[in-house]
This record gives C-alpha cells, structure tokens and sequence, in this order.
C-alpha cells in the first residue's frame, strides 16, 4: 500500500496568473497577503500592477511583501508577520522562486499558529494554516507541490526543513511568462535542482508507484526541456514542460524523500552562502557513483529518460546516467561556478562540521546505500579533487 498527497488545484499554461482572483475567492480569501520576490515588482517587471488589477475584478484587497533578499530566515518571517498585523489578510499568495513559496509557507502556518515550535511542526495530526496558493518563478524546488519548507534559524544559521503534508499549498498556478526573466545561470541551477529532486525520489528507498511515474516523467521533461530553456530563456513551450517538470519532481521526493545530495547539499549551501541548487547538483554526479551498485537498475531507467539508448549491458546503462549528469554540469558551467562561491581550504577546514550537519539532517537512511562518516567526509573530498 501507498499513499500521496497532492495541491488541490495545478493551473498551468500561458497567462493562467489571471486565475490567481478565482482560485483565492474559491479558497475563501478576501485579502491577500502577497509574497514576492522584489525582482517581480522592479521595473520592468511590475507584477505588483497586474496583481493588484487582477484582484480588483474579483474585489480582493491586497498587501505586498517583498523585504526579503536571499534564501529565506526566521528574521524574514518576523518581518512579514509584523507587515501582515492589523490588515486582514486571510489568504497567503507566493510568487517568485522556492524562497518565497517556502516564506509564505511559513507565513500562513505562524499567522495561525505563533508559539508553534519549529521541531514540533512535523510530528503535529493535522496543521492549521490561512489558504495558500504558490505561483512558482523559478522551475526548481516544486515547493508547489512539496510538504516541505526550508527556513533558516537567523541566529544559528541552521537550515530548517520540517515537513507536513498540510504544508502543501492548496493550489499552484504555473504560469511560464514569469519564469521567462530568469537568468541563464538560476535557470541551469534551479533546473538541476528539479532532476537531483527527481533523481533522488526514484532512488529513494521511500519511492513507491506513484512516485516513481512523476520521477521518471520529470526526468524526461528536465532532459529535453532545461537545455532549450539554457539557451533561449524566452522558449515559452520550453519553460511550461520545466515548470511541470519541476512540479513533478516535487510530488515525487515530497511523498517519497531526498537522499544524500540534499542531505549533504544542505549543510554545503548554508556554509558558503551558494544557492541552493547549485549546491545540490554539484554533488549529485558523486552521489549517484556511491550509490550505483545498490540501485544498478533504478539508475538505468534514469538513464533511459535521460535519453541515453545506445549501450552494450544494463550496468553500463546505469553508469552512463552518472556520465551524462556530469556532462549536464560541465554544460551548465556548475564547476566553474561552485568554485565561486567555495573557497577549497575553507571547505577541507569546514569538513567535520559539515559531515556532522548532513548526518543530521533528512535523506540519510533512505539513501539505497545508507552512508556513514567517512562516506560523507569523502564527498566533500571529492569536490576538493574534481
Ligand atoms: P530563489 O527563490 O532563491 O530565487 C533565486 C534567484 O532568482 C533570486 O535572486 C530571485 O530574485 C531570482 N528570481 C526568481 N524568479 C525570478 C524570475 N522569474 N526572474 C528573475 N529572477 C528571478 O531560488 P529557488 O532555487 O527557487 O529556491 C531556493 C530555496 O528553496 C532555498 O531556500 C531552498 O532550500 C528551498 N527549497 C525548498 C524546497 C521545498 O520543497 N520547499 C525544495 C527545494 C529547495
């Protein structure tokens, strides 16, 4: 037996942002509470405009949050709960990448809840929340979708990622016209983020039937769709099948799990201050090597949607999964550009701290091959000897 859970509602197309007044009045909302990433409502952009026209035909009033920059922290949510005090707001609307979908995440739980206790969010029957909708920017973290959030404790800088099923939004609208003005460089490492989620779900000893047909659909849109997107970000066909793509990817690890990229990606990202998805696919080629012989077949299908036909035995196909990841990172420039943001001595300096955070964290035990240590410790390493 299996069981998923789902957002009630996926609108997805072309314009389908004119929906957000319907589907926040069929939540019950009257005045919402908006989200959004600043760049959205910096010239020439202007989302702000057409959200507030939007919500005037459907009589919604509207509150913009936007005063947060870089992934999202405790201090973060103190500002948009004190911004959303004395306005009415009953409804709670993200739009921008997975920072904003998980702040809002977290703005609708503590408006309700606010002497809910971090480690307690997880283990609670049922949650209440304000009505959520995500319209997600980024085609990544399929935070849409997702169960999880990841905040980050600003006085520890720990990133917390407690996970409820009553997290998942009531309804994600996927529109690709927002996604069009993401940089080339956020748009290879969000895309990645996508098919180490994908990756790692079907991978997951979690992974059940379900989960593992939007896996592999994920797969095989993120193959075919993030190359064209990398090349020309205003390909609108392209952008819809990641957006799908990435929501896909997050049904699939929110009912099944990350493993250790995500695990051991988390730490990394926190320490080095690097965006979250290029921290997690520049170990996810090392991850999968460890982890090939205790799923020789499942990497194989990943390799088969991958678009990989042409090989002499189906452990040479499983092997060939990691070649092309790796190939997708020398593509998306993901070396050259963690090394941006890492400094090597640091890191070799940083390991035991590290190790001790990634076996901490989720996505350990449901690794097929379950690492200890010196497993850890030797990713890191290898980042150190690419
Ligand atoms: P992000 O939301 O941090 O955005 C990355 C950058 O892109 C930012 O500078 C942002 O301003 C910019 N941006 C976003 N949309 C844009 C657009 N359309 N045009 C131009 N610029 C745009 O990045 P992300 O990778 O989507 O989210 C990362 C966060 O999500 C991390 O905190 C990560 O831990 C978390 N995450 C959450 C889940 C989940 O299930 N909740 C899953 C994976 C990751």
């Amino acid at each position: 037996m299996s069981t998923a859970f789902f957002p009630r509602q996926i609108e997805i197309g072309p314009t389908c942002l004119e929906q957000l007044g319907e589907v926040a009045s069929n939540l019950g909302g009257t005045h919402l509470l908006i989200v959004i990433d600043a760049f959205l409502v910096s010239s020439p952009y202007s989302y702000d405009e057409k959200i507030k026209n939007i919500a005037k035909q459907h009589q919604l009033e509207v509150t913009f949050f936007s005063d947060y920059r870089g992934e999202p922290t405790t201090d973060h949510l103190s500002a948009a709960l004190n911004k959303m005090k004395g306005t009415g707001a009953d409804c709670v609307v993200a739009i921008g990448g997975g920072s904003a979908i998980d702040l809002a995440k977290a703005v609708s739980l503590f408006a309700l809840n606010p002497n809910i206790q971090w480690q307690e969010i997880a283990s609670q029957t049922r949650l209440k929340r304000l009505p959520l909708i995500a319209v997600p920017t980024t085609a990544g973290t399929g935070s849409e979708a997702t169960k999880v959030m990841v905040i980050t404790d600003s006085q520890t800088q720990y990133k917390m990622n407690p996970g409820h099923r009553d997290l998942i939004p009531d309804a994600a609208i996927l529109d690709p016209e927002l996604s069009c003005s993401l940089p080339k460089q956020f748009t290879a490492y969000t895309g990645m983020d996508a098919l180490t989620h994908a990756i790692e779900a079907y991978v997951s000893t979690n992974a059940t039937a379900i989960t593992d047909s939007y896996a592999l659909l994920a797969i095989s849109k993120i193959a075919n769709a993030l190359p064209k997107v990398y090349e020309n970000g205003m390909d609108l066909e392209a952008r819809e099948e990641m957006l799908m793509a990435s929501c896909y990817a997050g049904i699939a690890f929110s009912n099944a799990s990350t493993n250790l990229a995500h695990a051991a990606g988390r730490p990394l990202g926190a320490r080095f201050n690097i965006p979250h998805g290029l921290s997690v696919s520049l170990l996810l080629p090392f991850v999968m090597e460890f982890s090939l012989k205790a799923a020789e077949e499942r990497f194989g299908d990943i390799a088969e949607n991958l678009g990989i036909q042409e090989v002499e035995s189906r452990s040479k196909l499983a092997e060939s999964a990691v070649k092309h990841v790796n190939e997708l990172n020398e593509h998306f420039d993901i070396w050259k550009d963690g090394l941006k943001y890492i400094d090597l001595v640091d890191l070799e300096e940083s390991i035991p701290v590290l190790v001790k955070d990634a076996l901490s964290g989720n996505g350990i035990t449901t690794n097929r091959k379950v690492p200890d240590s010196r497993d850890v410790k030797d990713l890191y390493l290898s980042l150190i000897n690419k």
